[in-house]
This record gives structure tokens, sequence and C-alpha cells, in this order.
């Protein structure tokens, strides 16, 4: 299933992220705080228990997340969105996978997988540019491998290629993203799209 997210705030960050004259230190900022917008999005169907909380005035019931989130990284851009991920989620455990694209076939090879235990998590994916789907149909294949069944990926750009490919390899995978975009260019970048989202984060 695809969710976009179109909350103004969410436009409005995304609006930075594509504008080339937005510099390595507003990119990240805003990469940041769309990151905050994603993940509520990727996390509004997560189930809550009602426990007991005494507020300044009396007892009352209210509600608190029930699983364990895993926030699973995947290498370089994946990281731009894992500081806010981890603000709203600071008891979730870390992930990290490290693929490459093969520039000629657009092919994932895989270069580093670290994972916490992900059975019984929410297991969300750091994916920002979702192009081919490529990379982030392999990480879903891996989380797979390794327990997880309750995933949803966290993008920040869509194309339209990607969530068919994602629909066909792993249709039980949500896909949120903030925009989904219009096709792919000959280097398989996305098109409006924001240009290359690791460079853009890290100055290279
Ligand atoms: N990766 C990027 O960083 N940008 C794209 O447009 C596609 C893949």
């Amino acid at each position: 299933m695809f969710t976009a997210v179109d909350h103004p705030l969410a436009q409005h960050y995304l609006t930075d992220l594509r504008s080339i004259e937005t510099d390595t230190p507003r990119f990240r900022a805003s990469a940041r705080r769309l990151a905050y917008l994603l993940v509520a999005e990727a996390t509004s169907d997560l189930q809550t228990v009602a426990v007991d909380v005494e507020t300044p005035i009396e007892t009352t019931t209210s509600g608190r997340i029930s699983v364990p989130i895993v926030a699973v990284a995947v290498f370089r851009a994946g990281l731009g969105l894992l500081d806010a991920a981890l603000d709203m989620l600071p008891e979730a455990s870390i992930g990290y996978v490290g693929v490459q694209r093969n520039e000629e076939t657009a092919r994932p090879m895989e270069y580093y997988a670290k994972f916490p235990p992900m059975a019984d998590a929410r297991v969300l994916i750091l994916e920002p540019m979702l192009a081919t789907g490529g990379s982030l149909a392999w990480a879903v294949g891996k989380v797979k491998e390794h327990g997880a069944s309750d995933i949803t990926a966290v993008c920040v750009v869509a194309a339209p290629e990607g969530v068919a490919h994602m629909e066909s390899e792993h249709p039980d995978v949500r896909v949120v993203a903030a925009a989904l975009d219009r096709d792919l260019d000959e280097n398989f970048y996305i098109r409006p799209g924001l240009g290359d989202m690791g460079d853009r984060l890290f100055g290279t």
C-alpha cells in the first residue's frame, strides 16, 4: 500500500529539498523536519495499550505504544531520516544495511548488514529515494530473512516504477512518501525528484 503524506508542512520541507538553491545545512534540517511527519504517518496504525497515569489533577488511562520498534537505515541517504526517527522513538533499536546501486544495471549490491531482533517489531525501513525499487525490495527481503513481518518503508520521494516494484514483490509492505513523482531518467534518477539525496545530505 502506498501513502503520500500531503500535510502542508511535509510539502513545505519537500520543496526545500527539491530546490537546487537549498544548501547542505538547510537540506539536512529540512530532511530531519520532514522525517518527523513521515515517521508520524508510518506509525499511525500502531497499536497502543491503555495504562494508568497520574496527572497533577487526577488518575486517568492513556495510551502507550505496545510494540517494539526497529528503524533500519539504508546507507547513505537513510541516515538523513534516522535522527528524527530516534527522537520520536527513543526506545527503537537500529539496523543498518549498505546497498550500492550498480550504475549500469541499477541492481542492488550488498556491502553491509546488521540487524537487531525484528520478529515482533514494527520495522521502519528508512530509504528516502524509491527509484527503481531495487534497493528497497532487496532491503525488505533482507529484513524478512531476519524475521521481520511488520514492515513500513519511509521514503521522501517515490517514482511510479518503484511503487509498482514494491507492490509486485512485497505487497504486504506499506510505503509512505512525501510525493509520488513522474518517472525516472536514463540514469535512474527520479524526475522531478531532488537529485542525489546522499550527495545533498553529506555535501559530496
Ligand atoms: N537516489 C537518489 O539519491 N536520487 C534519485 O533520484 C534516485 C536514487
